[in-house]
């Protein structure tokens, strides 16, 4: 004789996973009546829920997303900028090859030679920076004036 009925925790585990629900659960519900209602309650409210329709927004949002997104005309001038910085490096290494071609040994023996080499690069650094800065600022600027 069943004298105390199932927890309604039991009573959900009944209804999600009946193979790996204890034995005691599985032979309360098929004696009692009332827990047997409540389970069958607990499995029309879990197939409601999975057949509510999923969320959709009433807008499209991907269009949202790409309206953000910097126009391509910006990525070209940033391509352009990067082209003109890989040709800056490309003409500095080209140059020290020209210059220390035959004298490559002298190059790395010396240490005035790779002292002035290193000061080059350094003020060619410095000027890169320098004008990508002067490059981001300009665009900012310009960014503001468009926005008026
Ligand atoms: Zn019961």
């Amino acid at each position: 004789m069943v004298t105390k009925h199932l927890t309604d925790e039991e009573v959900q585990q009944y209804v999600v996973d009946k193979q790996h629900c204890e034995m005691k659960i599985v032979e309360h519900m098929h004696l009692c009546g009332e827990c047997k209602s409540k389970a069958e309650i607990y499995e029309s409210l879990i197939t409601g829920i999975k057949q509510q329709p999923q969320r959709t927004f009433n807008f499209d949002l991907s269009k949202l997303v790409v309206q953000q997104l910097p126009s391509p005309k910006e990525k070209a001038s940033e391509r352009l900028l990067f082209r003109l910085l890989l040709f800056i490096g490309v003409a500095v290494i080209g140059t020290g090859v020209y210059f220390f071609e035959g004298s490559f040994i002298y190059l790395f023996k010396g240490v005035g030679a790779i002292l002035i080499y290193l000061i080059i690069i350094t003020a060619l650094t410095v000027c890169i920076g320098l004008f990508i800065d002067m490059y981001k600022k300009y665009n900012n600027e310009m960014k503001l004036l468009d926005s008026y």
